[in-house]
């Protein structure tokens, strides 16, 4: 049976006879289910990757044995990781005029996420046309409308060529120390490669999604089949490669956990390969169409100068509510978007709350049509039943696949729900769900990514700034920067990220406006011929102030939210979790700040030396 492709009103029993869905019911439903998966330890149920779980953190990519000799020498700017970040930074300061780069990177090439996460299925369900940056500059165009890893990694390595930075980076290579030198005005770094690193300029764009997390099953260490991460992917053990064909798996009794964005795309490739997959789910996610495309070369012909960021502002500009003439990527997103008329999660400010259950209908409708589509494809009446989220919509990050409900009909694909527990226990030889052991030769674990640990846990160093101060230290309880890139007794050095910057579903726009903010102020520097830019004390705490009123109403949503990574698994309130690190306002408002900021010319702030 094939997919429905428009959304449907649904039959569910949430929905009345006028057609409207039963609010009472549903968040008296929403709040059960919640209830099963709050967990006291939140994101502490993750274990640390060490010891015998320490071989999950291994690059499967890359030659173990390779070395090369220490390098000892100075820079313009030190950016500390490759990734999607790291390369824009990089390529805005080479726009700027900064001549010696140097990237350090884990990884054995530029790509980040995209050098990481290759299993088979892996896609970016974000349009590729606001996904992949620079597409102007460099004269490329993705093939499709959402691309596969592969083309994503390769124009990442494009773009590391085209703005010169593979001669100077330095690949399978982690920082370990970052320290402010005050006699020579410079950052001094070390390597765990023993590489020594003068640097004027210092950019921290290590990322968070390149830690896998495990589930602390009890067991998991026991288990005698193979295992891995779907960022760490064994093609060694599966054959194949990145578009499946996984020959390895023929014979093989597979397991998936994690249904999440990660297990939606590799789940559909794997069952087409294994002999038996078994997925155990602890929540469904949102699984709506994605319904991808070839790019249609006469819409290319068409573009005009300046249409990349025009449609990546048309995007955000939707995602905050706010009206445009024309809905540019008009995809699953923005469909979403436009049918609640308003952003994210954050009702306007000061809305009554007669508005805000408004807000709540508009969600539970959308689940409604998330349910219908899981009624018209999965065939299996249980199966599908099993598969139904219910939760607010904007709770998770939505999922959209073509073929993951489908797979569900497929005779050696089966679904193993935990009804919100997660997986009961590991054992020698498979997977334990109620009292049933599932066994298995092959584990993998699609659980995703250590985010909810705060900043600092993104990189495996402190950076030391000023008379010793260590970044730890002061942002022990969470992060306190000026416009989300600096902080106080860290001269010339920028954060990216989510560092109380503003937040976007699509990831890149935020990066990349951080990445030429970051270039314009090394140029400010440069023209006035300084050697250091540094923020006050003064300029943190104004910026803490935007912090301090957060909008009842949207604390609520995340509090009522069912556990997850955006809401440090029930703890909405971390002040190291991810919701800590954005911008209250939206980040349109955030990038108008930074423009006008821009524009007015004082680097109010900064105290340029
Ligand atoms: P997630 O953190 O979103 O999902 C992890 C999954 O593992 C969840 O289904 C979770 O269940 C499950 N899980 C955790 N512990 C257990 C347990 N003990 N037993 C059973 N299940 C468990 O990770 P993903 O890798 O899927 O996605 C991470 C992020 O990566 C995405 O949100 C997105 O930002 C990005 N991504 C982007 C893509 C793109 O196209 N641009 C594609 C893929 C990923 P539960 O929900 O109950 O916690």
């Amino acid at each position: 049976m094939s997919g429905s492709d428009s959304p449907g009103t649904g039959e569910n029993q949430q929905v009345t006879d006028s057609g409207r869905v039963d609010v009472d019911t549903l968040r008296q439903k929403f709040r059960e289910e919640r209830e099963r998966r709050l967990r006291p330890n939140t994101n502490d149920q993750f274990p640390e990757l060490i010891g015998p779980l320490g071989d999950f953190l291994s690059d499967p990519y890359v030659d173990p044995d390779f070395t090369r000799p220490p390098i000892d020498d100075e820079v313009d700017a030190l950016i500390v990781g490759g990734g999607m970040s790291g390369l824009l930074a990089a390529a805005e300061l080479r726009k700027a005029g900064v001549k010696r780069i140097r990237i350090v990177e884990k990884g054995g090439d530029f790509g980040g996420v995209w050098y990481w996460n290759r299993y088979p299925g892996a896609r970016c369900d974000v349009e590729s046309y606001i996904y992949m940056p620079l597409l102007e500059e460099t004269g490329y165009m993705p093939s499709e409308k959402y691309a596969r890893q592969p083309e994503i990694f390769k124009y990442l390595q494009l773009v590391g060529q085209k703005f010169d930075l593979y001669d100077d980076a330095l690949f399978q290579t982690e920082l370990t120390q970052l320290e402010w030198d005050e006699t020579s005005q410079k950052w001094q770094a070390q390597t765990d490669r023993k590489d020594r690193i003068a640097a004027k300029y210092v950019v921290l764009a290590a990322g968070a999604q390149h830690r896998p997390r495990l589930p602390a099953i009890p067991g998991i260490e026991e288990f005698k089949g193979h295992m891995f991460h779907t960022s760490r992917w064994d093609f060694g053990y599966t054959g194949g490669d990145e578009n499946g064909e996984m020959r390895g798996l023929a014979d093989k009794r597979v397991g998936v956990i994690g249904t999440g964005a990660t297990g939606l795309q590799c789940v559909p490739t794997l069952a087409e390969s294994a002999k038996e997959l078994f997925v155990f789910q602890r929540t469904p996610s949102t699984v709506a169409e994605r319904n991808n495309r070839p790019t249609d070369p006469g819409w290319v012909e068409a573009l005009r100068p300046g249409w990349q960021r025009e449609r990546m502002t048309n995007f955000v500009s939707l995602a905050l509510g706010i009206e445009v003439s024309e809905d540019l990527v008009d995809d699953r997103w923005t469909y979403a978007w436009r049918k609640l008329g308003r952003g994210f999660v954050d009702p306007p400010e000061g809305a009554p709350s007669s508005d805000v259950s408004e807000y709540e209908r508009h969600d539970m409708e959308l689940l409604d049509e998330i349910h219908a589509r899981i009624d018209g494809i999965v065939e299996d009446k249980e199966t599908a039943e099993a598969l139904k989220p219910y939760y607010r919509y904007w709770c998770k990050r939505p999922g959209f696949h073509d073929d993951y409900l489908k797979t569900f009909n497929r005779p050696n694909v089966k679904l193993v729900d935990t009804h919100g527990r997660g997986v009961d226990a590991i054992t020698p030889s498979g997977v334990v769900v109620d009292g049933q052991e599932y066994e298995l030769d092959c584990l993998v674990f699609a659980t995703g990514f250590d985010v909810g640990h705060g900043y600092l846990n993104s990189g495996a160093f402190d950076v030391i700034g000023r008379d010793g101060l260590r970044l730890s230290e002061q942002w022990g309880n969470g992060v306190r920067s000026f416009h989300g890139f600096f902080a106080a007794g860290f001269p010339n050095c920028f954060f990216t990220g989510f560092t109380q910057a503003g937040f976007t579903a699509n990831v890149v726009h935020t990066l990349w406006e951080q990445a030429a903010h970051i270039a314009h102020v090394v140029g400010c520097v440069e023209d006035a011929s300084a050697s250091t830019v540094e923020t006050t004390g003064e300029a943190v705490d104004e910026w803490q102030d935007e912090y301090a009123n957060p909008n009842p109403a949207t604390i609520k949503f995340w509090e009522d939210c069912t556990p997850g990574y955006f809401n440090s698994e029930g703890n909405a309130r971390n002040p190291e979790g991810l919701l800590a690190g954005y911008y209250p306002k939206g980040a349109l408002v955030y990038f108008d700040l930074l423009r006008e900021w821009r524009e007015e010319g004082s680097l109010r702030g900064l105290v340029v030396k």
